[in-house]
């Protein structure tokens, strides 16, 4: 509109995966009851020593990797000292002007816009704790589980351009550090992944950036998606009404649909930054970083740009594979040395009913469901035109059943032919099928010959329910079709 265009830049919080947290051995478990996770270190009493965790900083470090950052061989902690009630120490420990990562980026996949949005960088530090508002009348508590626990902090360059964007590009980073790096659980509703987002509108094309906006509390992708759409539509009016953006911090209200106010422009706080005197500086050797990367797959790119090259995928196709490194890997098993007509039905089945299966489960992998090589033969029948995508996907859920259940399994061949999936195209079978519906349905059988053809579909549907979905659907076109002109004659 008037030829602004938005700015958008995020800034991530994600919760490491670790055992205990930061800087003590209090464990970190969402959930627990309040105040229960705590010691003399998180709860910042005076003479307690902080040591850092190493496996947060490997689990960083595997971050940085995925997200193709420089990591440095020396970084520092510093404190942060401001207060506030969930902060018991009176300040934060957290990476400032040598942080553990620096640059790196996020490649959209091209059906996503498919530029690369650069990262700042990536520094490590610990989470402060919890109020609660809503526990007490008039009154705020506070849970310090949280405090302490290990983050990252990513921020991306303002590289952005619409809402959509911000989202693919916030997907895409929870993918690659979820399920690639596997660093963390990446869950929004959990708060172990928390996004905040800088906006700001200029004339298409100009250096410099318009006054920035930052907007909080975005707790789902669609609140960042509709947060940035609002507000790119707000800045944008008043610029087009010559009244100036302010510079604040918003707040995104997800059931108004609309972000408020929540403080106007403060001067830079100070926050008397100074390295934090109880820790070492935390120094990687060279050789130490490159065997953090150890059994990180290939990136989701990567194996995107392979499927659609072999296979002849879609990006979309190769999207919905790529999800996950263990979901590309599966499929690879299954084709094998196989050609693309195979690849694009195996892939088909595995968005479409192993992960159907998955979901009901609430998780775990594709090979919990059916082995690759089961699914290879289901894909097999199918081209044979034994099975249709109907009795094949019949046939892939009464094996997981099988499985699940526990005891002997039988295999896909012997299963098929207890449980007479094949299509049938006896000719027997069909006609018995056929004569039984239009015996039993004299009225449409009339209707279909003065003149409603349409009912044919109906006859179809019937046949193909008296036939448990096996009766092949061409075949039995055909002999309704027959039939009914015998019946006509
Ligand atoms: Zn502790």
């Amino acid at each position: 509109m008037n030829g602004l265009e938005t700015v958008i830049g995020l800034e991530v919080h994600v919760q490491l995966r670790t055992v205990s947290k930061m800087f003590c051995g209090c464990a970190v478990r969402f959930g627990a009851p309040p105040n229960s996770l705590v010691c003399p270190v998180c709860l910042g009493l005076p003479g307690a020593l902080p040591v850092a965790n190493e496996e947060a900083v490997r689990l960083a470090v595997r971050a940085a990797h995925v997200l193709g950052c420089t990591v440095n061989a020396t970084s520092e902690f510093v404190r942060k000292q401001y207060f506030y009630p969930d902060l018991p120490k009176g300040y934060q420990i957290t990476q400032r002007a040598d942080p553990l990562a620096r640059g790196g980026a996020i490649d959209l996949p091209s059906t996503r816009g498919g530029h690369r949005v650069r990262l700042h960088g990536l520094h490590l530090e610990e989470d402060a704790g919890k109020s609660i508002h809503d526990r007490f009348e008039g009154a705020t508590a506070v849970d310090l589980n949280r405090a302490g626990v290990p983050l990252i902090e990513i921020v991306t360059e303002p590289d952005l351009r619409s809402p959509e964007e911000a989202r693919f590009a916030l997907s895409r980073l929870k993918q690659l550090l979820e399920h690639y790096a596997k660093v963390s659980h990446c869950n929004m509703e959990e708060g172990s992944l928390r996004v905040d987002a800088n906006v700001s509108v200029r004339p298409a094309g100009a250096g410099n950036l318009g006054t920035r906006v930052e907007i909080k509390n975005l707790n789902s992708f669609g609140s960042v998606q509709r947060a940035l759409a609002f507000e790119g539509r707000r800045m944008t009016q008043r610029l087009a009404a010559g009244r100036p953006v302010e510079a604040e911090t918003r707040l995104y209200d997800a059931a108004q649909g609309r972000t408020r106010t929540l403080r106007g422009k403060e001067e830079e706080r100070d926050y008397r930054y100074f390295p934090e005197p109880d820790l070492p500086l935390v120094e990687l050797s060279a050789s130490e970083v490159e065997g953090f990367r150890r059994g990180l797959p290939a990136s989701p790119r990567e194996i995107e740009e392979r499927l659609v090259r072999q296979f002849g995928f879609s990006e979309d196709r190769a999207c919905q594979i790529a999800a996950t490194p263990e979901r590309a890997e599966y499929l690879d098993a299954a084709v094998g040395a196989r050609d693309s007509r195979f690849a694009v039905i195996a892939a088909n089945m595995i968005i479409g009913e192993v992960a159907a299966v998955l979901n009901r489960r609430g998780g775990g992998s594709e090979a919990d469901v059916v082995e690759s090589a089961e699914l290879a033969r289901l894909v097999e029948l199918r081209l044979q035109g034994a099975l249709s995508s109907r009795t094949a996907a019949l046939a892939l859920r009464l094996l997981f059943e099988q499985a699940a259940r526990g005891g002997r399994r039988l295999d896909v061949d012997e299963l098929v032919r207890r449980r007479q999936l094949s299509q049938v195209e006896d000719a027997g079978r069909l006609s018995e099928w056929v004569d039984r519906v239009l015996g039993g349905s004299p009225e449409e059988v009339r209707r279909y010959r003065s003149g409603d053809r349409k009912l044919l579909g109906y006859f179809m549907g019937e046949v193909m329910r008296a036939s448990s979905g096996r009766a092949d659907p061409e075949a039995v076109r055909r002999r309704l079709e027959r039939a009914l002109e015998e019946r006509e004659g």
